[in-house]
């Protein structure tokens, strides 16, 4: 890890910066990364808000839960900065500014940040996902003291983001490198509001990800996750000559990693089941490296929920693929599902309990479902009641507790 900082930009030598995360592992790996800028220009990570320069709050819209916690804890910063905010009380707390400057980054700045910027003028700071590599840049510029009136920041534009987000080194788990092949998506599911935040998908180049763990193997690491919204989607064109193009999809991608001296553990997440193959199980069953654990969230049992959820695929359809994945890979299986989704009745409901005793996932993420503005799905009537969802919500709980013991522990 460096610590030089540019010269145009502030020495962060001694400051501290507190980050908290709400949401998936790729927010994670967004918080992770940001970190990483901070700690190359000096800064020291704290676990202690209080006694932060930098809070940053990296946010999640895919359910309510997450967002409501971030904007309870986003709220409870004000007496924070309140206390602290002495900048027009002398001149040398003028230049030396010591309220901590607050942001509030990822997914809900994107499509809440205008409503919060007015809401809460303690929050210094507003950044959508396309631009997390600019925040140390942002910070530095709030902290000039050449501004008399402290300077407020909102950048939520999406686009294209900067390669200079994944240079920095710096590991939560070390030895674990989790690498972002691609953004966004351009699937939409009827409920997911992760093409609405996150923008369409865009992959990252194969050299640019292949150098990447490269740069991380050669630091030590050994064990590498590629993380994509859906990795199957992952085909970069690039063209090589005039009219010829060469295509790189994601089993080529997960190859060429696989090839690399040094790595010795490789995962990925996530696979949707629409376009999961059966020679991406071929190539891990082939690999040694590869982590024989495939998270495919099949969502619901029921062919006319998924047909509601927009998700590509029948119940048939993922039955046969997890089959053909334990007899091929002899690995094991997680998932994602969803109860209560909008017209569920009983009889899909039970059409989901079937698929779940049948495949016995060694984890699932059991979810009520919860409208998100924007969604196609929010348009529909949310007419499972709250009792109904946490009874089928219970009921898949207790069914996944005794598969798991029956069958994944001792
Ligand atoms: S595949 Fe569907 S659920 Fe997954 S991120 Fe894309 S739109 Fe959302």
């Amino acid at each position: 890890m460096g610590s030089a900082g540019k010269s145009d930009t502030y020495d962060g030598k001694g400051k501290r910066l507190y980050i908290v995360t709400y949401g998936c592992q790729m927010n994670d790996r967004d918080s992770e990364a940001l970190a990483g800028l901070f700690l190359d220009r000096g800064y020291e990570m704290t676990e202690i808000v209080e006694s932060a320069d930098v809070i940053l709050i990296n946010t999640c819209s895919v359910r309510d839960h997450a967002e409501n916690r971030a904007i309870s804890f986003a709220g409870s910063l004000k007496e924070i900065a309140r206390h602290k905010d002495t900048r027009h009380t002398s001149h040398e707390e003028r230049t030396t500014p010591i309220k901590p400057i607050i942001g509030l980054i990822g997914c809900m700045a994107r499509n809440r940040g205008e409503d919060i910027f007015q809401k809460m003028p303690h929050i210094d700071l507003i950044v959508g996902p396309a631009h997390l590599d600019k925040i140390p840049d942002f910070v530095d510029e709030i902290r000039n003291p050449k501004h008399e009136i402290r300077k407020r920041i909102i950048q939520i534009e999406d686009e294209e983001r900067s390669e200079a987000l994944y240079h920095p080194l710096f590991r939560v788990e070390p030895g674990h490198a989790q690498i972002v092949i691609s953004t966004g998506c351009s699937n939409w599911c009827s409920y997911c509001v992760v093409p609405h935040v996150r923008g369409p998908l865009r992959l990252r180049t194969p050299q640019d990800i292949i150098e990447e763990v490269k740069r991380n193997v050669d630091a030590g690491i050994k064990k590498v996750t590629l993380l994509g919204q859906n990795v199957n989607d992952y085909e970069y064109t690039s063209h090589v000559t005039g009219h010829t193009t060469h295509v790189v999809n994601f089993v080529d991608l997960l190859k060429e990693i696989d090839k690399i001296d040094g790595v010795e553990e490789l995962s990925f997440i996530t696979n949707n089941p629409k376009n999961t193959s059966k020679e991406l199980f071929e190539v891990m069953a082939h690999s040694p490296k590869i982590v024989k654990h495939l998270h495919m969230p099949f969502q619901s049992g029921s062919n006319r929920i998924l047909e509601l959820m927009n998700r590509g695929y029948t119940r048939e359809k993922y039955l046969q693929l997890a089959e053909e994945y334990k007899k091929i890979t002899g690995g094991t299986l997680g998932t994602d599902v969803i109860v209560g989704f909008p017209n569920e009745a009983e009889k899909d409901f039970l059409q989901t309990e079937d698929l779940m005793r049948r495949v016995r996932f060694k984890c699932a993420f059991i979810f009520k479902y919860s409208p998100r503005p924007g969604t196609k799905a929010a348009g529909m009537p949310d007419d499972v009641t709250e009792v109904e969802k946490k009874r089928r919500h219970a009921v898949l709980l207790e069914m996944q507790k005794k598969i798991s013991k029956e069958n994944y522990t001792g």
